[in-house]
Formats: C-alpha cells, sequence, structure tokens
C-alpha cells in the first residue's frame, strides 16, 4: 500500500492581512470571510500541521494613515495593535465554532481576553494541537504585522512564513496594470530586493533573509489554497535563499 503523502511543513506561521477579514470590502469583519478562512486553517491542522496565525489590523485602524489624519503616530500605532487584537478574537471565535482549540496571545497585555506572549507556552500550545493567534503585532509603534509575523515565525521555529494575500503570488509588475506581468514561483531574497519587488516590508523582508526564513506568497481566496501550500504544491511564489 503506497503511503499517504506528507505535508511539507509541519510548524507554519500564516500571515493575515486585516483586509483579508473584511472579505470583499477588505474593511471590518465578513464573519463570512473569516469562516473560510477558518476552515481552510482547520483543514492543515487537521494533517497534523502545527498552526500559528498572525492577524494585521489594516480593516480597522492602520497608524499611517491615522497619523496622516492628525493622530499621533505612536497612538494610532497602538490604536492599529489593538484592531489586531479584534481581529485575532473574530478568528478565534470562527475556529472554535469548528471544534479548533485555539489560544490567543497578545503582545500588548490584555489579561481578560489574551494570554501574554510567551514563547515556550505557545510553543507547548502547538504541540497539543492548538492553533495559536499572536494579536498585538510585535507591541511596539513603527513596526508591521508583516515584521510581527516575521519575528514571531523565527522564534518559535517555525519553517516557513505563509503570506496571504488576494493575489497568487509576487510578479515582475503590477499584474492589474500590465496584461504581460509575470509571475515567479520561486524566487531568491536578493533578487527580489534587486528589482524592489514589495513582498513585504524591508524590516519583515530583512528579519526574514538574515535568518533564512522561507516566504511563500499565495492567494488564500481560492478554497483549499493553503492546504496545497503546505502538501508542497507549486502554489503562489516561494521566496527564499
Ligand atoms: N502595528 C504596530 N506595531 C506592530 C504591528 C502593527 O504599530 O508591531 C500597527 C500599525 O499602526 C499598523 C496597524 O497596527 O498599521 C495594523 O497592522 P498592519 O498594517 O500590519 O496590518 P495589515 O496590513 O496586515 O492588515
Amino acid at each position: 500500500m503506497s503511503k499517504a503523502k506528507q505535508p511539507k511543513y509541519r510548524r507554519i506561521l500564516l500571515k493575515l492581512s486585516g483586509e483579508a477579514l473584511g472579505g470583499e470590502s477588505g474593511v471590518g469583519i465578513s464573519p463570512q470571510a473569516v469562516r473560510d478562512m477558518a476552515n481552510q486553517i482547520r483543514e492543515v491542522r487537521d494533517l497534523g500541521v502545527q498552526v500559528v496565525v498572525v492577524v494585521g489590523g489594516g480593516n480597522i485602524f492602520r497608524g499611517l494613515s491615522g497619523s496622516q489624519r492628525g493622530i499621533e503616530r505612536a497612538t494610532g500605532d497602538y490604536m492599529g495593535m489593538l484592531a489586531t487584537v479584534i481581529n485575532g478574537l473574530a478568528l478565534q471565535d470562527a475556529l472554535e465554532k469548528l471544534g479548533v482549540a485555539t489560544r490567543v496571545q497578545s503582545a500588548i497585555a490584555m489579561s481578560q481576553v489574551a494570554e501574554p506572549f510567551i514563547r515556550r507556552r505557545a510553543v507547548r500550545h502547538l504541540e497539543k494541537g492548538r492553533v495559536v493567534i499572536f494579536g498585538g503585532g510585535t507591541g511596539n509603534p513603527y513596526f508591521s504585522t508583516d515584521t510581527a509575523a516575521a519575528l514571531r515565525a523565527n522564534e518559535i521555529g517555525a519553517e516557513v512564513v505563509l503570506k496571504a494575500t488576494k493575489v497568487d503570488g509576487v510578479y515582475d509588475s503590477d499584474p492589474k496594470k500590465n496584461s504581460r506581468a509575470k509571475r515567479y514561483s520561486q524566487i531568491s531574497y536578493s533578487e527580489a530586493l534587486r528589482q524592489q519587488l514589495k513582498v513585504m516590508d524591508s524590516t519583515a523582508f530583512s528579519l526574514c533573509m538574515d535568518n533564512k526564513m522561507p516566504i511563500v506568497v499565495f492567494d488564500f481566496f481560492r478554497p483549499h489554497n493553503l492546504r496545497r501550500v503546505v502538501m508542497g504544491e507549486r502554489v503562489g511564489t516561494l521566496v527564499r535563499n
């Protein structure tokens, strides 16, 4: 009897933008979009893959755009970090409704709603099959949740950062503007830098590059795509050494 195919990754960090939780409009929280995400996460958890999720907050608030409208940057950034916790709770709710045990850990103390971020505890949760959702970004203003994803992936020993987007990978030019835009199935960090391809913000990207943390950029809105990535199918773009 042939052995069933094993997942390519055993421990993944999934980065979800706030926009993704907003569904079609990208604003606020779409219960349907959150349910769809939870279903995809359950699918890979059921394969025995350990899943950590870092959630963004752009569907609710972004510090930079707040500062353009007169809110002090650091204050706006804290507002953005709080937004990520709201999103984390929404995702937790959807996952638990599917019978998936979860824990939310926040980089900002919020003991009534989330555990504090404790690396060893997070790893223990993963070993017990719980999905761990990291809210609060890095806990510091002037950073992004992409940077939080890169940081936490390294800290907890994830094998890859899976960056969920609405496009199916990294292109050499904007596919919405250029019909001849070419998608990379794989690209090196140095080539992505040379071509100034916006995979992640520069802090997040260099954290991954310096620590040889692979990044997969993929379309999370295609059903079962997360599973495909985890099973090692050539989906999206793999950025690595
Ligand atoms: N943020 C921050 N520090 C962090 C992570 C996030 O200050 O470590 C703030 C920042 O204002 C950011 C907002 O939280 O704009 C929402 O996060 P992000 O823009 O990364 O969310 P996404 O684009 O993934 O939805």
